[in-house]
């Protein structure tokens, strides 16, 4: 390559990046709005509580207060529950283990009641900064609670505050509502090739 084709390349590449930085800084100028975000992290891929939980320790670390309520995880050892708890992070846990494991729908209906009215104190509470709704998406789809008052609730929650929804199978209601959606998708998991659940990774 001559000399003058390599600096030609490079004077093309130097306008591209400024034509992108352009159109980056324009959209960072834009952005001006600073309010609660509601976040939901769906799909069938490994790292939705993790997100949620990292998100956390985000909030944690900035001094802002959080709180975690979480579906279905009754009797999990929960490493982030350890940790978060002793930095002031309240958690309200579902009495009652894994929604499958279980067969008695009136106990598993009144547990998702009493930790969402855990959930409805924080998200009515304007000294939360983030409440981290951990596998709710179920208590909806299970109808273990009504959908409407879910969206309530999310709606007049103060105006600075940030939730987050995880949980595979998200209503599609809860997805209009939420600012932000990502979905996790599974390339392939551990488990799959006969991995255990382990703590400190996976719980
Ligand atoms: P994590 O808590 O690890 O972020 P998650 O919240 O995305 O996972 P859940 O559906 O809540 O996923 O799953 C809870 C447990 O099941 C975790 O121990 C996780 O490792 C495991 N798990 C998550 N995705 C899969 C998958 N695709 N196949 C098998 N096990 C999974
Ligand atoms: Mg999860």
């Amino acid at each position: 390559m001559t000399i003058n084709t390599e600096q030609r390349q490079q004077q093309r590449h130097r306008e591209r990046q400024q034509k992108v930085k352009e159109a980056v800084d324009a959209k960072v100028a834009a952005a001006t709005e600073e309010r609660g975000v509601l976040m939901v992290l769906t799909g069938n891929g490994k790292g939705k509580s993790t997100a949620g939980f990292g998100t956390v320790a985000r909030a944690v670390g900035h001094g802002k207060q959080a709180a975690v309520v979480q579906f279905i995880k009754g009797n999990w050892d929960c490493g982030e529950r350890k940790l978060l708890e002793a930095h002031g992070v309240p958690f309200e846990v579902m009495a009652t283990g894994f929604t499958w494991e279980t067969q008695d729908r009136e106990a598993d209906t009144a547990a998702a009641l009493k930790a969402w009215e855990a959930a409805e104190r924080w998200l009515a509470d304007p000294a939360i900064d983030l409440v981290l709704l951990d596998e709710l998406t179920y208590m909806v789809s299970y109808h273990y609670l009504e959908l409407e008052r879910v969206l309530s609730a999310l709606r007049q929650r103060p105006l600075h505050q940030h939730v987050i929804i995880t949980g595979r199978n998200c209503h599609r209601q809860l997805i209009e509502l939420a600012d932000t959606v990502s979905e996790l998708e599974c390339v392939k998991h551990a488990f799959e090739a006969g991995v255990k659940a382990q703590p400190g990774f996976d719980f």
